[in-house]
């Protein structure tokens, strides 16, 4: 589990192009102490855009990627054993919430239900954290507190989805593929050449409209910034796209053929 304070480490603001309203909405929900719900295909910008929100408020912000191994005691903290002492150590949620900073739950559905159910104290108007373990210490959140998780609408069955009342106590922000031309300057600025990347944005939009059925994810800006880069260390656009793209994406021979035949057409 990654816990680091990314935007500690980071001086330089992480990039990030707005493809809608999701900067102001975050703001406005950050302003309001209240939580936000991420909602939309892997690889759409979601961590990105946490990562620049909280170097833009100034935080420390703790991802947590979200699985179904996880327990309480990851979040919020255990006792450990430090030479011969038993000390207690604060979890990333527990982190955040003492001395401020974004949480982010990446994949939040991922995780059972008994590992999350700390959150929901927090995500009302008590925003307390209730530490058990730790003889019963309730944490009120600092006003710099703020509980961010991340979520994939198309993905997850529907006996994982999130509850209802956790869902209601959330601003929910909805974020999509860029437009093709906020796209393109996306992989522009992540090092992928002019001229590859119209061609990626292309292919990856026709993909997303559907044009091979059957696929459980669609190519993600991710896999074309990632094509786009192999394609600036000497590979065609043909094998970038095989190897970033269509492999990723598939396993399925026939998938995997309808997705080449699409990458030739479009080379
Ligand atoms: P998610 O968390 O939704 O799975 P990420 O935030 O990890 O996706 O985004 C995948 C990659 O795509 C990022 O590392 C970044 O390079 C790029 N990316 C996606 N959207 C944007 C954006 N709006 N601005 C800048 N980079 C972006």
């Amino acid at each position: 589990m990654s816990a680091a304070p990314l935007s500690e480490a980071k001086s330089n603001t992480p990039f990030y192009i707005a493809t809608g309203r999701e900067v102001e909405a975050f703001q406005a929900a950050y302003n309001s102490c209240l939580p936000v719900m991420l909602q939309g295909p892997t690889g759409c910008g979601k961590t990105r855009l946490v990562e620049y929100m909280a170097h833009r408020f100034g935080v420390p912000l703790y991802t947590v990627s979200c699985h179904e191994d996880m327990t309480a005691s990851d979040l919020l903290g255990r006792y450990v054993l430090v030479d011969g002492n038993t000390e207690w150590v604060d979890g990333p949620l527990t982190k955040a919430v003492r001395d401020g900073g974004i949480c982010y739950l990446d994949e939040i559905v991922e995780a059972r239900q008994d590992a999350t159910v700390a959150i929901h104290s927090l995500t009302d108007h008590r925003r307390e954290l209730f530490l058990e373990r730790k003889g019963g210490e309730v944490l009120r959140a600092s006003k710099d507190f703020s509980l961010v998780v991340s979520y994939n609408p198309g993905y997850q069955s529907v006996l994982k989805d999130l509850k209802t009342s956790t869902r209601q106590r959330m601003v929910a922000i909805e974020l999509g593929f860029p437009e093709p031309d906020i796209e393109e300057k996306i992989l522009i600025e992540s090092g992928v050449e002019a001229d590859s990347a119209v061609a990626l944005v292309r292919l990856g939009a026709v993909i997303r409209r559907g044009s091979i059925t059957g696929l459980r994810e669609v190519a993600s800006t991710r896999t074309l910034i990632a094509a786009g880069k192999l394609m600036a260390h000497g590979l065609s656009f043909k094998e970038a796209a095989t190897l970033a793209i269509a492999g990723p994406l598939t396993d399925d021979i026939e998938l995997r053929a309808g997705l080449e035949a699409l990458i030739d057409t479009y080379q």
